[in-house]
């Protein structure tokens, strides 16, 4: 026969905003609350519980025992947790008690658990976003469990890069625990790891406190902190500890970093930390990490075994001391109208890119460079100092003029550099190239660009809107013929203004074209085959 029933409750960090409204109802039903004095003193304010029951913080068992005992006998029994009951709290020991007596589902009192917003949950969003990644908790109470267990999983911890949220960091009697585990964090960790140390989080004493794994141990810890320790590439911002989604992004010349776009990440270049799915085998360009981590313990002891020999402190070469480097990428090219490199420029190419960078020559004539550095000023100095033109990759206007011939070209080829130092490397809302012919040959291929401009018996024709890749492609729209030299750039200016102005995101300059139906003074005309093609995913 089913009796009365047990709910386990997850209040969250203290305030009533952070409580589940399952939590409020269960609580507002009950006929007894069951809880730590402290705790029972937090809730008691949003409940109206006929008997309300607090006992003292080592009396869990009791506490468990009693709620039994009051379901058994038909009551509705709430037994509450701060944070989530399943996270040290009160969940597991119920269901110990119950199962001692032999209950079942079936045939015993209905138990609930009622989650709720765990410490490590309430304290990042305090922090920021210091847990982001793979992170794990870690209560220093060696009450339960013995300390070698613990010392080991701070160590395993530590070792794998997890971010780590340590609950009962500290008491009145257990004080050594936090400077054993910063001590073995030390051996994986940056000094300057950011720590958040956040006590009493969404409660009356709220304190928060940004330091380091070095400085840590200054700062006030009690049974109410939860201390945040960040992985290898967490930072500070702005009084906030953030950790990077990632271990590595990709950013390009300009003032702002740029994240990846959806369909760029998990191409694999954008991961080569990943496992690969044909070999079996992990990627080489994490394996700093993985070495670093992997080697520290078996080095450890070598280390040890060192200075104990020669009285000295011997420094760990493998600490992961800093975050991995993000990759910068950019594109170089010998010149706006050249297509000749000299072997200064390929040695110069060679040193900046080095041993971890990567060279890729791309379609539109231009080689993209990735090349995982945080400070990429002197390269870039160096490169253009050597008469290489370095431009931002992603959703920029990109110039190419013909480099083929050197005909009637070279008349034109000031205006095509003119237009590249004015407009080259302009944000857009997609990637934009503007093919430049210097002679009505075309050869080029000028008008399968997204703005083509040739050059003919010395005034420039203007083509817009090709459509240079997929099944569909087509060529651009002439759309005017003669342009006067001194026009072209004040008219290219204003036709790029106003794709940028209205463009949407990601629309290519043929799709706005298309949709508008008209820029500048030019209308549309559909330049599509009136072939009907079905569209293709890339590979099929
Ligand atoms: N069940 C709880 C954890 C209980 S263990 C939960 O899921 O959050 C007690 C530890 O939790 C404390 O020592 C402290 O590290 C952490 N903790 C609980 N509530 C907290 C709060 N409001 N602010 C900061 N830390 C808290």
């Amino acid at each position: 026969m089913k009796k009365g029933k047990i709910f386990v409750v997850g209040f969250g960090p203290g305030d009533r905003d952070h409580m589940t409204k399952r939590a409020v109802d269960v609580l507002q039903q009950s006929d007894c609350i069951i809880g730590y004095k402290t705790y029972v003193e937090l809730i008691e304010p949003f409940v109206t519980a006929k008997a309300i029951i607090s006992t003292g913080m080592t009396e869990e068992v009791s506490r468990a025992q009693e709620a039994v005992k009051l379901a058994e006998a038909g009551n509705l029994v709430s037994v509450i947790s701060s944070g989530d009951s399943g996270v040290y709290g009160m969940a597991g020991l119920v269901y110990e008690v119950l199962i001692e007596k032999g209950w079942t589902e079936d045939e015993g009192i209905a138990v609930e658990i009622v989650p709720g917003i765990s410490a490590i949950n309430s304290c990042a969003s305090i922090l920021g976003a210091p847990i982001m990644h793979d992170a794990c908790t870690i209560s220093l109470s060696d009450h339960l469990t013995p300390w070698t267990v613990i010392e080991k999983r701070i160590e395993a911890a530590g070792m794998a890069d997890f971010v780590i949220a340590l609950y009962n960091p500290k008491s009145g009697r257990r004080t050594r625990q936090i400077q054993e585990a910063q001590t073995i964090l030390l051996k994986y960790r940056s000094p300057n790891t950011p720590v958040g140390l956040v006590k009493s989080a969404f409660r009356e004493n709220q304190n928060v406190v940004l330091t380091t794994l070095a400085d840590m141990l200054e700062h006030d810890i009690g049974m109410l902190t939860t201390v945040v320790i960040g992985n290898s590439s967490t930072f500070f911002y702005d009084n906030k500890i953030i950790t990077p989604r990632g271990y590595q992004r990709k950013y390009t010349l300009g003032a702002e970093k740029q994240s990846l776009k959806p369909h760029q990440r998990l191409k694999k270049e954008a991961e080569p930390w990943a496992l690969n799915q044909e070999t079996g085998e992990a990627q080489a360009g994490y394996e700093q990490i993985e070495r670093k981590t992997q080697e520290a313990s078996s080095l450890d002891f070598a280390l040890k075994a060192l200075s104990m020999v020669t009285k000295q402190e011997i420094e760990n070469p493998m600490l992961v001391q800093q975050p991995i480097e993000d990759i910068f990428e950019f594109a170089v090219s010998p010149g706006v109208a050249n297509k000749f490199i000299t072997p200064e420029q390929m040695r110069i190419l060679a040193e900046v890119i080095g041993e971890t960078g990567t060279l890729e020559y791309t379609p539109d004539h231009r080689f993209l460079v990735k090349v995982p550095t945080n400070h990429p000023e002197s390269m870039i100095e160096k490169l253009e100092q050597n008469q290489l033109i370095v431009m931002p990759m992603g959703d920029v206007l990109n110039l190419k003029a013909c480099d083929f011939c050197y005909g009637e070209k070279a008349e034109s080829i000031p205006y095509a550099e003119e237009i590249a130092s004015k407009l080259g490397g302009l944000k857009l809302p997609k990637e934009l190239h503007i093919g430049f012919n210097g002679c009505g040959m075309a050869c080029y291929r000028a008008v399968f660009d997204d703005i083509g401009i040739v050059y003919r018996k010395k005034k420039f024709d203007l083509f817009i809107g090709a459509k240079p890749v997929g099944r569909t492609a087509h060529a651009a729209q002439p759309v005017a013929e003669g342009i006067e030299p001194d026009q072209l750039l004040p008219l290219l200016t204003e036709l790029i203004e106003e794709y940028k102005q209205n463009a949407h995101p990601n629309e290519r300059l043929f799709k706005y074209f298309k949709r508008v139906k008209k820029i500048q003074s030019f209308n549309y005309q559909d330049m599509s085959s009136k072939i009907e093609v079905e569209p293709a995913p890339c590979g099929d």
